[in-house]
């Protein structure tokens, strides 16, 4: 079965093109730089440009950030299904609405092949309400939706599914700390195979120092920015989003370039970003009690000798397993989709 998986990011197009029947990535593709300078225009010019027959094509998978409450696992793609993503759009405008583009030019593009989208939300819809719950006045939540929904989880769950096999378990009876590190960053604490609680919240922007976010502060600090300092709505955004974490701390969101330069500044950066980590570890172990294992994966995870020894040396950790992983989102999107398939003919 041939499967592609497309990744419509808001200036970046990835399809990857599979054979599922043996599990195999068989061509993969990436423009970037879509509505900006160099680049091309729009997600059309970027998708003709790699000149893919879909219509060769199985199924087309599609990853798509949030999924509200209403997607608790991957679906069937129909005109349906587009609607109540595209009203998700006020809480991921700048995700959704690219993954959508990515959704109707495939269906143009395909009218005949099965599509299926895959939610980045969905594995998280299995926490508890005192986990997902802010504690502000509920009508926020009942009216207006406000909560914790948590991201990354097409990683958080090809990580479970991995260290299953790893540990020789039964996903179910695993107790796992999953790790997610790359330029955006969250931590998922998994109880018998299901998400009770992660880093990430009502946006990606809560949680862990990252590559520019800032992760957790007070919400008091973006009162105090707007009234005292004379910045716009839009401004903070910019900054919690886009100018904070590693970049704000030590001028690079990138951690290799941090540990090479290894001034006053980029080992604070370090340490803050350690330190909030093992925050997180501890609150997740207190919450589950025993963990079979702590998972390290993304870009900084995967290949950060450093952040791994530092992690496996914690009090907490020590003597518990540390598994390194190699995360594959689109591998796990090309997966939901013979899932479906699967399903489909059951
Ligand atoms: P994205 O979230 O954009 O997919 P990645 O998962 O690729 O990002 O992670 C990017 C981060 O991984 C960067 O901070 C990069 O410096 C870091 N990284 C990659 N390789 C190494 C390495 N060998 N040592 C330390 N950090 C690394």
């Amino acid at each position: 079965m041939r499967v592609a998986v497309v990744n419509a990011g808001s200036s970046s197009l990835k399809v990857k093109l599979y054979n599922m029947t043996q599990d195999k990535l068989l061509e993969s593709y990436l423009v970037e730089y879509i509505a900006q300078e160099g680049g091309v225009a729009t997600h059309k010019e970027a998708l003709e440009s790699l000149e893919i027959d879909f219509e060769s094509i199985d199924m087309i998978g599609h990853r798509v950030v949030h999924g509200g409450e209403y997607f608790h696992s991957s679906v069937e793609i129909d005109d349906e299904v587009v609607k109540k993503i595209e009203g998700l759009n006020p809480l991921a405008p700048l995700h959704n609405p690219a993954n959508l583009e990515g959704i109707k030019l495939t269906r143009e593009k395909a009218p005949n092949i099965k599509q299926i989208a895959v939610f980045d939300t969905a594995f998280h819809t299995t926490m508890p309400e005192e986990a997902y719950l802010y504690a502000l006045d509920y009508k926020f939540y009942e009216e207006h939706h406000i909560r914790r929904y948590g991201f990354h989880g097409i990683s958080h769950s090809y990580l479970l599914e991995q260290s299953a096999k790893i540990l020789k378990k039964e996903q179910e009876e695993l107790n796992i700390i999953t790790l997610h590190l790359g330029n955006g960053a969250s931590i998922c604490a998994i109880e018998r195979g299901k998400s009770i609680d992660t880093s990430m919240g009502f946006t990606p922007l809560e949680g862990l120092v990252m590559g520019t976010r800032s992760g957790d502060i007070d919400p008091a600090i973006v009162f105090y920015m707007q009234r005292e300092l004379g910045y716009s709505v839009d401004e903070v955004d910019k900054e919690l989003n886009k100018h904070s974490g590693l970049l704000g701390l030590a001028k690079s969101n990138d951690l290799r370039e941090i540990l090479s330069k290894n001034t006053p500044e980029s080992r604070l950066a370090l340490e803050m970003m350690l330190r909030r980590i093992k925050k997180y570890i501890g609150a997740y172990i207190a919450l589950l009690g025993d963990v079979d294992a702590i998972v390290l994966s993304g870009g900084i995870g995967e290949n950060s000798k450093i952040l791994q020894e530092r992690v496996k040396n914690f009090s907490i950790v020590k003597g518990k397993k540390v598994l390194v992983i190699k995360t594959d989102e689109e591998l796990q999107i090309a997966k939901e989709c013979l899932r479906l398939k699967e399903q489909s003919v059951s």
